[in-house]
């Protein structure tokens, strides 16, 4: 029945975390705070498909800003822009969670706030030294919405 889906699909929400479905961040398209919107970037930015892109310093595993696409439509190529300049200028907010959070958490987070997307970290604390926060990758609400279709289709 209608109610014995919604509540397997509830379970699976219950469940699962983001760590299960995330986008590891090897498999990240992101740029370097350090880029200058040239040519050559943009139209890799273009090419890349995706809405957001994370910026990292130095690292990789060091996300410090995200670029919406959107955010280039005023730029000109020609201009060699700093990546910073525009990521400063619209400054929008970063989201972290934990890898353990539950997909009906991470599902609450997305309706509240105004960001689909949130970098997911763990603490590692197996190695010598002390722990930290390692960052593992990202995940959208469009993943979560995935997750949720997936569940209910299997189930029919
Ligand atoms: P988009 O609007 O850019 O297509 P979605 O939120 O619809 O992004 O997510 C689609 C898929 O792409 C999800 O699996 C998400 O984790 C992944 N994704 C989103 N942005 C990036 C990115 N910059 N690099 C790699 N994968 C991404």
């Amino acid at each position: 029945s209608e109610f014995v889906k919604e509540e397997f699909s509830q379970g699976m929400l219950r469940s699962k975390t983001v760590e299960d479905i995330l986008t590891p961040l090897k498999d990240c398209f992101m740029l370097p705070s350090s880029a200058m919107l040239d040519f050559s970037t943009m139209s890799e930015i273009m090419q890349s498909g995706y809405t957001r892109v994370p910026i990292y310093e130095e690292e990789r595993s060091n996300i410090v800003e995200i670029l919406y696409v959107k955010d280039l439509a005023l730029v000109d190529p020609e201009d060699c822009t700093p990546m910073t300049t525009i990521t400063k200028f619209y400054n929008h907010p970063l989201h972290f969670v934990f890898n353990d959070t539950k997909l009906d958490a991470m599902l609450e987070e997305f309706k509240k706030g105004n960001s689909h997307m949130a970098i997911v970290q763990k603490v590692n604390n197996e190695g010598e030294g002390d722990p930290f926060y390692e960052v593992l990758g990202l995940v959208t609400l469009e993943d979560v919405i995935e997750e949720i279709i997936k569940s209910e289709i299997l189930d029919e």
